[in-house]
Formats: C-alpha cells, structure tokens, sequence
C-alpha cells in the first residue's frame, strides 16, 4: 500500500539510541511528509471501521507521546473522540493509574477516569509495538473505566520482541512488521 511503502522509505533507522544495542525506528520524517503523514492515518483509521467501512468504535486512545501525534487525526477521520493516555503525574483530574515494568524500572501510565465511558468501544494508537507492555497497561486502564479496548493499531510492530505474546488476544493491525 502507499502508507506501507511511504514508511518503508521514509522511517530512518537510528542505531544505538536510545542506548547501546537497541536501534531506534524514527518515524518523524513521515510526519514531515504530506502524502505519507495522510495515508498512513488513512490506513490506522482503518482499524477503526467493520468490513462495511462504518465506524465500529467510540473513541481513539493514544499513548504519550508519539502515539497522540497519530491517534487524534485518526479520531477526527473516524469522526470520534481523542482520550490521551499520560505518563504519571501530568493529568491534572481524578485519573486511573497503570504501572508495568521496563527492561529497567518501572513506567506508570495514566487516564481521566472520565474520558472513558462504561461500554465504550476503544481503538489504541501508538508508532510502534515492542514488547506490548505499554498496550497492555492501556488497555487495562481503558478495562479500569468500563470500556473495551476492541484492537490496537501501530504503524510498526517489532516482531522480534514477540509482542503479541503479551498483547494476547487484542487484534493487532500493523501496517509493517520488522
Ligand atoms: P513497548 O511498551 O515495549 O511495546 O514499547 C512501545 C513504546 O515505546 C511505544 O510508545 C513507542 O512509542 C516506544 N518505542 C519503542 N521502540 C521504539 C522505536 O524503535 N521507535 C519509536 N518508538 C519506540
């Protein structure tokens, strides 16, 4: 497709960043890019529609901070609400806490309690899929508002880190896998 191939070109390797051994997929020159910028939001708004291309979503989550940067114009082509999912201690109301763990350390992430009504159907957005960990916190704290996470799209899926080990059975749309 042309988001497959405009991130193919466009998406630069950064070795050993952000430390050593681990190489950095960079995705900002699509984002500097027009045509690539738009049909790879094209292709995750995808993730939210049936097979008869209706809308079969209520709202798009994404996850600090790249994942925002791509979720709300995904939520704006689905004609839906954006809810951002922070890093701790920037919501400044009542909010929903997740903490998972790191190659290193730990990592909490957090959500209004109310940007999520009970019932809700949730589509997550994010740049790339690594270990899982941090859709799996996501989802748990959309579980924690009522909603239902119904899948998870990434422009990328590292899929030497096996991260649909740890995502289970949340359906995974990439529209590459590395
Ligand atoms: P995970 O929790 O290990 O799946 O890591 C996913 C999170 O880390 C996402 O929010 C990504 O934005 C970020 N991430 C991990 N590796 C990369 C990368 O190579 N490029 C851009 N973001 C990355």
């Amino acid at each position: 497709s042309a988001a497959q191939e405009a991130l193919t070109r466009l998406t630069v390797d950064v070795p050993d960043w952000p430390e050593p051994g681990v190489t950095f997929k960079d995705i900002t020159p699509v984002l500097a890019d027009h045509h690539a910028f738009s049909a790879v939001i094209d292709a995750l708004a995808a993730a939210g529609r049936d097979d008869h291309g209706n809308v079969a979503v209520d709202k798009v989550v994404g996850m600090e901070a790249r994942g925002f940067i791509l979720a709300a114009p995904v939520a704006l082509a689905l004609g839906i609400g954006f809810v951002p999912v922070r890093k701790a201690g920037k919501l400044p109301r009542a909010a929903h806490a997740v903490s998972y763990s790191l190659e290193y350390g730990e990592a909490t992430l957090e959500v209004h309690r109310d940007a999520i009504a009970p019932g809700e159907r949730v589509l997550l957005v994010d740049d790339v899929l690594a270990t899982g960990g941090t859709v799996v916190a996501t989802r748990e704290l959309v579980e924690r508002c009522g909603g239902v996470a119904t899948g998870v799209a990434v422009l990328m899926e590292l899929g030497f880190l096996d991260p649909r080990k740890v995502t289970g059975d949340l359906p995974v749309s990439t529209l590459l896998t590395i």
